[in-house]
């Protein structure tokens, strides 16, 4: 697994047990429109993916294009009745970094973890940060590609 797969996940993970403790519905923030867009992302990045990343991606795809033509009317398209997401943490950046307490007042409303408040919030940014960097280190090559 690369840095990048690996500090995605420790942030998910990190996140999740704030949403053990917390939320009335585990869940409830995925929806389509945000599957979508972790698709779009994914397409527009598509070259840079692994193997492994590519052959998930493609199955997202098809998922996608089944909802699509068959209408179906779901929450979100690649949640599983056990409330995981088919994508790992690296390949939906925008639900990984999606916490409700984090987004409403910009840090977590109470310690977990073992940690204070202050703790918690300093290790999600820090974490978020690093995820942020090693994402556009692994992008930067597409884009300096694109603009020659
Ligand atoms: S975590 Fe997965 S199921 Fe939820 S909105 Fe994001 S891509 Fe969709
Ligand atoms: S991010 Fe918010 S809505 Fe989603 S599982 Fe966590 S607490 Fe619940």
């Amino acid at each position: 697994m690369s840095d990048f797969e690996t500090k995605a996940k420790e942030l998910a993970e990190f996140t999740f047990a704030r949403c053990k403790d917390s939320c009335p519905r585990l869940g409830m923030c995925c929806d389509d429109a945000q599957c979508e867009m972790a698709l779009a992302v994914l397409e527009r990045y598509s070259s840079t993916l692994s193997t492994v990343d590519r052959s998930i991606y493609l199955e997202a795809l098809e998922i996608s294009r089944n909802v699509d033509m068959v209408g179906a009317s779901r929450t979100a398209r690649f949640l599983s009745a056990d409330k995981t997401c088919k994508l790992p943490p690296h390949m939906r950046l925008f639900c990984t970094f999606h916490q409700c307490d984090i987004y409403a007042v910009a840090q977590f409303k109470a310690g977990f973890n073992g940690m204070t408040i202050d703790e918690a919030t300093d290790h999600y940014y820090k974490l978020r940060e690093k995820v942020d960097t090693l994402f556009a280190n692994r992008v930067k090559d597409l884009d300096n590609n694109e603009e020659e």
